[in-house]
């Protein structure tokens, strides 16, 4: 089939920032059309049953919710919640032969500094705990509405935000340094220093990591991290209801192998031999992919470090350290995250090896929100948990890409298991077939499966969210590219990366502001 017709403007990628960008056009009275490789939207945003004879749909990829907006979901009109969890993280630990955990509600309250004063002896570290999260909730709060707005230089956001201090540690000093001197506990370090190491293969000291850790705490202005209600995958039935009411066409198995640009506009073709036309092109997914279609040099980027793991359970496991699991595991669950641990993984990862005592984090999604579950195995007792394994770089799984994802679960599942008094096999659903209900996606998965360049979540490196004076091209957006009619909309673009819908509304309004 030809397509002759020239629209507005052609979105690439049907990811949730492609859906955002196609719906704040369509909106602003564009026509727009909507390409997408695969046979269903959400990229990394989707809900699946991946043990079909469980009605369970887990959040295959993504799944807390910090970063989105509330200005994106009112200005759309999309109905989607976000449920706040009581606990915000629990980490078990051994300490003089006995079993203990620090256990965090989500605010501070009386169960929490005795938790530290077990861990630490008394009551300095909870103190310095809560000043230091203090400041960083200030800073929250004012920078996060500059998110959606034109991108301003380093010194001008500086002093608009008016905090020298919290920016100088935050933006400017490497966030392990800080975090050494500010906090004297290896495991309250490690529990630190985990935002900092989400999806990012870095040691402490880069400051790679502080743009990591900044993502992670000014979402929506609190930074706190949410469950999104029915799964990620409520969230795309949503955006894709309001594209299609708005007017935007979605063509699904709609894979883009060739973009042409000239001064009038752009024309993309697809696999299938289609072609499209329109003033602008907005691509929302990777720029490393862009690149190749534009016959450009790839971005530099770190490769993605991430095991992620999905499983279900026939009931939560009990822990060693004899707390409740329906509290333990309903906040974020850090296992072997100390300080030392994470820099000991990072070398022995970036020397070529799996780590032992893989550094990880859990959750489990049914705690907050049983929706995702069908009435009957919430009643059975069934929970859903979902493990996001650290330090494990794209390059440990190419020479055996089925072995090393093997052994990547094994050091997992055996690194969980020191905290557990039931081993996590013990307690996961059975299949008809007689495997275990239990999914292990490496890097090189996410980027066959997703088209997720090495894996890496936030499809690049995360920038700082301003402009630092490095920049190749005129950024105004942070979505501009060297053409004036192509726009990055997915996670690569400045600011975005993460479930946030920032860099698809912010490159619809480089494209609305050229009226
Ligand atoms: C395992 C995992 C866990 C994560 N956990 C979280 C989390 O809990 N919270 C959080 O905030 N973030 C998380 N992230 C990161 C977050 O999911 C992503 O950064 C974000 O979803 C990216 O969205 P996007 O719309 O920009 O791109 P994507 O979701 O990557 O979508 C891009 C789309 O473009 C399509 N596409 C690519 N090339 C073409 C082409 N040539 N033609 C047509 N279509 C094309 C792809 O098929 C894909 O559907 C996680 C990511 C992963 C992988």
């Amino acid at each position: 089939m030809i397509v002759d017709k020239k629209y507005d403007a052609i979105v690439v990628g049907g990811g949730h920032n492609g859906l955002v960008a196609a719906t704040y056009l369509a909106k602003a009275g564009k026509s727009v059309v909507l390409l997408e490789s695969a046979s269903e939207l959400g990229g990394a945003t989707t809900s699946v049953r991946p043990f079909p004879e469980y009605d369970a749909r887990l959040s295959r990829y993504s799944y807390l919710v910090s970063l989105l907006p509330d200005q994106i979901v009112a200005d759309l009109g999309i109905n989607f919640k976000t449920l706040e969890r009581s606990i915000a993280s629990y980490t078990p630990y051994k300490k003089g032969g006995k079993d203990g955990g620090l256990l965090i509600s989500q605010n501070w309250d009386a169960r929490t500094a005795e938790s530290f004063r077990e861990l630490t002896g008394g009551d300095e570290e909870g103190k310095k705990w809560q000043e230091f999260y203090n400041e960083i909730a200030v800073l929250a709060e004012r920078i996060a509405p500059y998110m959606l707005q034109p991108l301003k230089s380093a010194v001008d956001l500086k002093s608009e935000i008016g905090l020298p201090e919290v920016w100088k540690f935050m933006m400017e000093r490497p966030i392990g340094e800080v975090i050494q001197d500010r906090f004297q506990d290896d495991l309250v370090r490690g529990v630190v220093l985990t935002d900092a190491l989400i999806g990012t293969f870095t040691s402490a000291q880069d400051l790679q990591a502080n743009r990591c850790f900044l993502y992670h705490l000014i979402g929506n202005g609190t930074g706190q991290w949410r469950v999104p209600q029915g799964g990620m995958g409520a969230f795309v039935t949503e955006l894709n209801r309001v594209a299609l009411l708005n007017g935007v066409e979605i063509n699904l198995n709609s894979h883009v192998t060739d973009i042409d640009s000239s001064s009038d506009g752009v024309a993309v073709s697809t696999a299938s031999g289609d072609k499209y036309v329109a003033t602008d092109l907005l691509f929302a997914g990777a720029p490393q992919t862009l690149a190749k279609l534009r016959g450009k040099s790839a971005p530099l980027s770190l490769e993605g470090s991430q095991m992620k793991i999905n499983m279900l359970l026939s009931r939560l496991p009990r822990l060693k350290s004899g707390l409740d699991p329906a509290l333990a595991f309903a906040g974020t669950f850090h296992i072997n995250e100390t300080y030392s641990q994470l820099e000991k993984a990072y070398e022995v990862a970036k020397s070529g090896d799996i780590p032992s005592d893989l550094p990880l984090e859990m959750y489990c999604h049914t705690l907050t929100d049983p929706t995702i579950l069908s009435p009957e195995l919430s009643q059975r007792g069934f929970h859903t948990l979902t493990l996001f394994g650290l330090h494990t770089p794209a390059a440990l799984f190419d020479a055996d890409p089925s072995g090393a994802k093997e052994a990547a679960k094994a050091a997992a599942i055996s690194s969980l298991n020191q905290y557990l008094a039931d081993p996590i096999e013990s307690v996961l659903a059975i299949c008809s077939d007689g495997s275990l209900a239990i999914e292990a996606k490496s890097p090189i998965d996410l980027d066959a499966d997703l088209g997720l360049p090495r894996g890496n979540i936030f499809h690049r490196d995360l920038d700082f969210p301003f402009l630092d004076g490095t920049e190749s091209a005129p950024l105004n957006w942070g979505s501009e590219t060297d053409d004036a009619h192509i726009y990055l909309a997915g996670a690569g673009a400045r600011r975005g990366g993460g479930v946030s819908g920032i860099a698809g509304h912010n490159a619809a309004m480089a494209v609305l502001a050229k009226d």
